[in-house]
């Protein structure tokens, strides 16, 4: 199927190596303005300055600069990766469960849970992923072992694995996490236990890529869910479609506008400093630096993004 923005000859005239080795000067003065994630106390020890972007095509061709094969905590990139199992799984019924609207407030906050009486906003923030997590572990049987498997797929190395440190910080301290998952039982919106949705929640976000796995494994986004280099179908186009949505109006949690507005792009962020963006019938784009903003997302990577549209002249809009 041809895509949106499918125009092999504009973007193969685009010198991509230069612009983003151009981006990677650029970001330099911003690496250290971000502050990395303390609150999972294994992901405050990485050091924030640091850098890589790689940009895959539909066709694998792959361009990269910096860091980028340096493995990070992908944290919440991982929640695309579930809402995709579970949306094949479920469907639209899903939405029952969880709903689709930016919450304008932060990835890990509790307030509106009780106005909305344990629904939450969407499937990105904590307690959204956490109600997608539930709905796949009362579905499967070995729900880690199969998340681990879908991103080997997608990404194309099956040596991506769970980092078992950042797994036991995050647990050690997920009492907020644990607070949301427990409250939305009260609700009834919650069917497995707490204690192994939480496990498969914090497995998934604990596993470590870097720049040109997480470019790889968002092509499938970027081609309406049909993955490009194995054409396996994860996602009818459609499914495809609403998933790139919402990683538009909530990936970036309550700066979900403001990334709209900078990158013009379907973008996924984790507190591990990656983002994943993708340009439909295009591209996909994987960046990382540790330093965060104030919202918990890559004070640096955001600046390149934004960079990237804005020199390349490609956006969604
Ligand atoms: N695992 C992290 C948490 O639950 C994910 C948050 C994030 O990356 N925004 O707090």
């Amino acid at each position: 199927m041809s895509g949106f923005f499918h125009n092999d000859i504009r973007v193969s005239k685009l010198p991509l190596q230069e612009i983003i080795d151009e981006i990677r000067e650029e970001v330099g003065p911003f690496l250290s303005q971000g502050k990395v994630a303390d609150y999972i106390p294994e992901l405050g020890r990485v050091k924030p300055e640091q850098f890589g972007m790689a940009v895959t095509l539909l066709n694998g061709q792959t361009f990269e600069t910096g860091q980028s094969r340096d493995n990070f905590s992908i944290q919440s990139i991982s929640k695309v990766f579930a809402l995709t199992i579970a949306f094949a799984e479920w469907g639209d019924q899903l939405w029952l469960k969880v709903g689709r609207e930016p919450s304008g407030n932060p990835f890990n906050s509790l307030v509106q849970l009780e106005h909305e009486a344990g629904k939450p906003r969407n499937p990105f923030i904590n307690a959204g992923a956490l109600v997608v997590a539930d709905s796949i572990v009362s579905r499967f049987s070995e729900p880690t072992d199969m998340i681990i498997d879908f991103m080997h797929e997608i990404s194309g190395n099956s040596g991506l694995e769970m980092d078992s440190n950042v797994f036991d910080s995050e647990k050690e301290h997920g009492h907020r996490n644990a607070a949301l998952a427990h409250f939305m039982k009260s609700y009834g919106n919650m069917e497995s236990e707490v204690n192994e949705v939480l496990n498969f929640y914090f497995g998934h976000c604990s596993v470590r890529m870097n720049c040109f796995d997480l470019a790889h494994a968002f092509l499938y986004l970027a081609n309406h869910g049909k993955h490009p280099l194995t054409a396996k179908v994860y996602l009818a186009a459609s499914q495809a479609k609403r998933i790139n949505s919402l990683m538009l109006t909530c990936g970036t949690y309550d700066a979900a506008g403001d990334f709209a507005f900078r990158v013009g792009l379907p973008g996924k962020s984790g507190v591990g400093g990656g983002i994943a963006a993708i340009i439909p019938g295009c591209m996909s784009i994987g960046v990382w630096s540790p330093g965060l903003d104030k919202h918990g997302n890559s004070l640096a990577g955001i600046k390149a993004l934004e960079l990237f549209t804005t020199k390349t002249e490609i956006s969604i809009f």
